[in-house]
């Protein structure tokens, strides 16, 4: 008899499981918060412009391929690789560094400031590649069935590699590179990951590989919502339902089985198999009330940034700028202390800027600009009042306008801002934290919310906040892991619930 499945959220990890699953035979239904998929790789259509309001590239671009491949079907969105990578610009330096792919390139760009560069990258890119080759495959693309399992399957990584475990992503780069652009251009990676290179373990230095040599960045043809159109799409084709605007709230269950989630106006939702994509952590407490997930106790965990996302349109163009680019301050371990707990920090704002249209004329009118902002802050733990938001984004937009040599200000003609408060009720993220639960050492693996419930046995989890962990890639994969359990589940295999 064919299963049901109700998937709770069509952010990517709901979209992409249902989509597996329908291929499978599950007849999938999906319920949303809000009025669109997407939840945090959305977009914004506002004043004839047309923004990506959260990720703005991605790296790993096989994870997708191997999506349409298990699925049978033609990726339906087109990308091109980004060369150079992005841009980097201290405060009070006039030099712009390109980072590209082709090392020898970018070499020639330290060649007064890091002698040996070529020579160093190369030492360093390659001790990545190892790490990567020898733990990807175990540390991220495997179901655990307990803690037990976890370590034996680490054990099968190369010992060679302990000692990274012991180090923060600064120090491990700071053994190849001696200048302080070096390191804080190669450690700048950690930030994507939603914390500091001080905070980040050397573990993921193999990042710096997938960066520059294994695959690299990429961007969306027409922009990054173009992969949730195409997903949709294809759910289409598979006759699988979204519901907007529903929100869970509350469930019924019957001892190990849960019969139905209640939603905002008391309507109940049936299915046979749960999958829950809003986030693991967040869900558990607030929807199951569960007492380790409870506010106090997820306040006291690990989380990533607070994203502060401004979108400019801009009735001019501005030839000088490139498509991706950070602009960083001339203070980097003060800030990197301070960042995501003191609002301080926001005094010297470092920030990356995203020109839409270079790629995508489409996304702004005719000699327009269609720019899209991120500066790291506080989560609403450490900065819960945002009152101030428009003076910050005005101190950014000053900022930008004096490392770009025009003042913007009187050429903006569509502003929108997001701060972690908009972040957190538009996708109910934990005091507004962007990419959710953080990559610390006893956050991930088994140590991360899992992707089967520990209570009902008819529950699974997909996303950012349960294994593996954040950003469009992995979630790809976390969709793969989560449509395993829900089979194995359905098969009458499913994993005994050992306590970990
Ligand atoms: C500012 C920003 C920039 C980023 N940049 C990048 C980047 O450049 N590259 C990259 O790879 N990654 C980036 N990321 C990370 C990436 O966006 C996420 O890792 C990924 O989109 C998470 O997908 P998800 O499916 O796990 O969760 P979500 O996208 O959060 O989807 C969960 C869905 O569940 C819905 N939901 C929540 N609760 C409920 C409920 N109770 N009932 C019903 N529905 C519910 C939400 O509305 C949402 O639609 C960025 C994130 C942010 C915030």
């Amino acid at each position: 008899m064919t299963k049901s499945v109700l998937i709770v959220g069509a952010g990517l990890g709901g979209l992409a499981t249902a989509l597996r699953l329908a291929k499978k035979g599950y007849k999938v239904e999906i319920i949303e918060k809000n009025s669109n998929a997407g939840g945090r790789l959305n977009q914004l259509k506002k004043d004839g412009f047309t923004f990506d309001t959260g990720p703005s590239f991605f790296s790993m671009s096989y994870e997708f391929t191997q999506f349409a491949k298990d699925c049978n079907i033609t990726l339906p969105f087109k990308y091109f690789a980004l060369d150079p990578l992005y841009t980097v610009n201290f405060r009070g330096n006039p030099k712009t560094y390109f980072l590209y792919k082709d090392i020898h390139k970018l070499s020639e760009q330290f060649t007064d400031v890091e002698p040996d560069f070529e020579k160093k990258m190369i030492r360093y890119l390659n001790k990545s590649k190892r790490l990567f080759h020898d733990s990807v495959d175990v540390a991220i693309k495997q179901n655990y069935d307990s803690l037990f399992d976890y370590f034996i399957k680490l054990t099968s990584v190369n010992p060679v590699h302990m000692p990274v475990l012991f180090r923060n992503f600064w120090q491990q780069v700071s053994k190849y590179f001696k200048s302080e652009d070096a390191v804080q251009i190669l450690t700048l990676v950690a930030f994507f990951l939603g914390r500091t290179p001080f905070d980040t373990s050397a573990v993921y230095t193999l990042l710096s590989y997938t960066e520059f040599m294994h695959d690299g960045y990429f961007n969306v043809e027409g922009g990054m919502y173009k992969i949730i159109e195409g997903l949709l799409s294809e759910l289409e084709k598979e006759m699988v339902s979204i519901t907007y605007n529903t929100e869970i709230k509350d469930f019924i269950a019957d001892g190990k089985n849960l019969n139905a989630l209640v939603d905002q106006n008391n309507k109940k939702w049936n299915a046979d198999i749960i999958v829950v994509n809003s986030d693991a952590a967040v869900f558990r407490g607030r929807v199951f009330k569960r007492a380790e997930f409870s506010e106090k106790k997820l306040d006291k965990k690990s989380w990533t940034m607070g994203p502060l996302t401004i979108y400019l349109g801009l009735k001019c163009k501005l030839p000088m700028v490139h498509h991706h680019n950070y602009y960083l301050g001339d203070n980097f371990k003060e800030y990197a202390r301070k960042v995501f707990k003191n609002p301080d920090s926001l005094q010297k704002p470092y920030y990356y800027v995203n020109v839409l249209s270079k790629h995508n004329p489409d996304c702004a009118p005719k000699d327009s600009e269609s720019l899209f902002i991120v500066c790291p802050v506080p989560d609403l733990r450490y900065k819960p009042d945002w009152s101030d938001r428009d003076a910050i984004v005005d101190s950014i937009i000053e900022d930008f306008s004096m490392r770009i040599g025009k003042d913007i200000k009187s050429e903006i003609v569509s502003r929108t801002v997001y701060t972690p408060e908009e972040w957190q009720n538009q996708y109910n993220l934990h005091r507004g934290s962007g990419l959710g639960l953080s990559h610390d050492m006893l956050q991930i693996g088994a140590f991360r919310p899992r992707n089967y419930d520990e209570v009902f046995k008819n529950v699974f989890y997909v996303g950012a906040s349960t294994i593996p962990g954040t950003g469009l890639p992995i979630v790809m994969i976390s969709s793969k892991l989560a449509a395993e359990r829900v089979e194995k589940y359905s098969s009458g295999t499913s994993v005994e619930k050992k306590g970990i």
